[in-house]
């Protein structure tokens, strides 16, 4: 029978030892969120970003942005966060607008107080199998992968999309656990027969239910990073994932669901960083969570 993999309850679990290892730290974790613009999607996210990090009990430092602030303004308030040090942690959301060079920002970040894992120093911590802050989506994937399949050496794994955010790191986290890795994007041409060949195929596209039942291999684990909004014929929003979930379940040995599936899992993941990042910066031991 298929199991759904209920990325909810997963994280509601996360979140409750990362809570429980800072009430046993002698100091406050501080998180500091930026948000540039009004973009609704952004904007729910960073809301539950800072309600997760307030429950887990740290600070939560919100820095709420105009859509027009120059990239010298934003620089000038990295630069600030990386100085302070009551910031353990920062995240800038994206996307940022056109006229901000996102790399220009992300990199301008202290790299121990990285806690999505995008400055390059990290990046590279990564593939060098050193990783201390990894990104936050990939590893909710892994810890999910490890919940419904104990043995992930040898076996086909498939990354549909390779951004830098999601697909890249995902290769680099089922590579260092001896998976066989393949990463399909737009321009591969026999996505589907590829897709077939996965017991771990990995969805990270964004585009509504592209990856159809017939697509995944008897026994596989299947993991839906994509969040699409779509409007149904009722003309109300739905949230539907990059894989016909419905079709795929039927298939598939494990699932994760659309929305409640990787979503909650990647701020669970993000909150261990931060976390992580806070004892790091003061030669602490990592604790348990
Ligand atoms: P990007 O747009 O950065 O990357 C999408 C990738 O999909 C690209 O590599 C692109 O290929 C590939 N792609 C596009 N069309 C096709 C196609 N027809 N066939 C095969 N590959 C294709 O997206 P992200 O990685 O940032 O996000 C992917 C999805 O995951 C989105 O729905 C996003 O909302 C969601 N997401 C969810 C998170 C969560 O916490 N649940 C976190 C982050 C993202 P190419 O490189 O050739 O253009």
């Amino acid at each position: 029978m298929t199991r759904l993999i209920d990325g909810k309850a997963m994280a509601a679990n996360l979140r409750a030892g990362a809570a429980q290892a800072v009430s046993a730290l002698d100091f406050k974790p501080g998180l500091a969120v930026v948000l540039v613009g009004e973009d609704p999607a952004s904007s729910v996210y960073v809301r539950n970003k800072g309600k997760a990090t307030i429950e887990a009990g740290l600070n939560s430092f919100e820095h709420k942005l105009s859509e027009d602030i120059s990239e010298g303004e934003l620089l000038s308030l990295i630069d600030k966060l990386n100085k302070d040090d009551s910031v353990d942690g920062i995240l800038v959301q994206l996307p940022l607008p056109a006229h901000i060079d996102a790399e220009r920002i992300l990199n301008a970040i202290d790299p121990d107080k990285d806690v999505d894992g995008f400055h390059p120093t990290n990046v590279g911590r990564l593939w060098s199998g050193i990783a201390a802050l990894a990104p936050c989506t990939p590893t909710g994937c892994m810890r999910m992968i490890h919940g419904v399949l104990p043995k992930i050496s040898g076996k086909e794994a498939v990354i549909v999309g390779r951004s830098n955010i999601v697909g890249k790191p995902m290769a680099a986290m089922l590579l260092a656990q001896s998976a066989t890795v393949s990463i399909a994007h737009s321009q591969t041409t026999d996505l589907k027969e590829r897709c077939q060949t996965a017991d771990i195929l990995i969805a990270a596209v964004g585009r509504p239910e592209m990856i159809r039942g017939d697509w995944i291999k008897p026994g596989a684990v299947v993991i839906d990073v994509g969040i699409n909004r779509v409007i149904q014929d009722d003309g109300k929003n739905r949230l539907v994932g990059d894989v016909a979930f419905g079709e795929a379940a039927e298939r598939a040995r494990a699932i994760t669901p659309v929305p409640g599936g990787v979503g909650p899992m990647t701020i669970a993941c993000l909150i261990e960083n931060a976390v992580r990042a806070a004892c790091m910066r003061r030669s602490r031991p990592i604790p348990e969570m």
